[in-house]
């Protein structure tokens, strides 16, 4: 194999995943290149914009070392501070429970991400979307090529390298947002039963307005549409809506492998999202945060890559594992009319349903 490689690294995407990879192989001494298909990156919108603030992180996923150092989430990227959650039935009677985190200005987030892998020493190129990767060449829509020796997809979980060299399939949920006008109070809010088959759907409140959405599995929809479904939820809630936003999440949690030769997978692409609360944004940082410093010590001393998927399991293994297995027992109770539901919602079941979305174990046995 050649070594006359214009860069060490070149991350695909420059989302929380890629930002974040950019940010610690940079800091580790790495040469890297970003390179995204949108200007700015961040735009449009596509999120419900809700993290867990740094110390609900730390007991969210306590194997977590160092969460001030990768969470530094600017005040300017913090649209409303809440601490309570409501979990609600389709009775509409919440479960109410002490929860610590911020509603962002999702924009501005990974504005900031990026600007942080800037400072680091990563470059970015934006406006550039990669059509394919070739062994260490990576192809532009443009016709421009560029090559490194190692390529991180953190393209989502369309990314190019997955898509063309991983044969694993993730679920993925369908996933329609506004953003809408008006008061919505502190607390932020998640719905379950049959407004949202399979999935789930939320009212996160903004510092001013909120952001309400809802996402399904189609297999459980008996032919309804995603857009009916959402223009269902969205018309319990009155103001004008200022944004229409949609995309789509992976919910089946990590596939196997994240590393293949000179390849990595972080973030979406390699399915790092929390399947019982669609949790993604921190969850890309965690991952990216360990392919970064893996990859500079790859440099340093010659850690072989396959060691990132060895800390993401020693940090993240039993969080993810509890967060599929809830997930899996979500989509079998969810499926039961709403009614049961309803009174599956109860003081003596809070703790446990708490725990299924907090990605614990529900009880001793499971
Ligand atoms: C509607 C919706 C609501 C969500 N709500 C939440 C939430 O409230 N809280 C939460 O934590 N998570 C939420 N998520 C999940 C979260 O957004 C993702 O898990 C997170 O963004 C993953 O980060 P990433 O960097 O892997 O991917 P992304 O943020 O998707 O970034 C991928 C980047 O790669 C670029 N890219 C993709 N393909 C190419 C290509 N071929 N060439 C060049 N560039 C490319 C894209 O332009 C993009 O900038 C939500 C997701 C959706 C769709």
């Amino acid at each position: 194999m050649s070594h006359n490689f214009e860069r060490d690294v070149i991350v695909i995407g420059g989302g929380p995943a890629g930002s974040t990879v950019a940010r610690y192989a940079a800091l580790g001494g790495a040469n890297v290149l970003v390179i995204d298909g949108r200007d700015p990156i961040g735009t449009p919108l596509q999120c419900g914009e809700l993290v867990p603030t740094n110390d609900e992180m730390r007991r969210l996923c306590p194997d977590v070392p160092d969460m001030d150092d990768l969470f530094k989430t600017p005040d300017s990227a913090i649209s409303r501070h809440s601490k309570k959650m409501h979990l609600v039935p389709p009775s509409g009677k919440p479960l109410i429970f002490d929860f610590d985190g911020y509603v962002l200005n999702r924009v501005a987030h990974d504005e900031f991400l990026v600007d942080l892998a800037k400072e680091s020493g990563a470059e970015f190129l934006v406006n550039s979307r990669v059509e394919k990767v070739e062994e260490n060449i990576v192809r532009l829509k443009n016709g421009d090529t560029h090559s490194a020796k190692i390529i991180v997809d953190a393209g989502g979980h369309n990314g190019p390298i997955r898509r063309d060299y991983w044969t694993e399939k993730s679920t993925k949920i369908p996933v329609k947002f506004v953003l809408m006008d008006g008061d919505f109070g502190e607390a932020v809010e998640l719905h379950f039963g049959s407004m949202a088959p399979g999935g789930y759907a939320w009212m996160f409140p903004k510092g001013s307005g909120a952001n309400i959405g809802l996402g399904i599995q189609r297999s459980f929809s008996k032919g309804r549409s995603l857009n009916q479904y959402t223009e269902d939820f969205i018309s319990k809630y009155e103001g004008e809506i200022t944004f229409n936003g949609a995309g789509s999440l992976p919910m089946s949690g990590t596939i196997k492998k994240f590393v293949k030769g000179d390849y990595m997978l972080v973030g979406d692409s390699a399915g790092m999202v929390l399947p019982s609360n669609g949790a993604g944004i921190t969850i890309a940082m965690i991952g990216g945060r360990i392919a970064g410093q893996v990859i500079g010590e790859h440099f340093a001393n010659g850690t072989p890559l396959e060691e990132y998927e060895k800390r993401w399991k020693k940090q993240m293994g039993k969080v993810m594992k509890n967060s599929k297995r809830s997930f899996k027992m979500g989509s079998m109770l969810f499926r039961l009319p709403d009614w049961i539901l309803n009174m599956l919602f109860n003081r003596l079941t809070k703790g446990i349903i708490w725990r299924a979305v907090t990605c614990r174990r529900m009880l001793w046995i499971i």
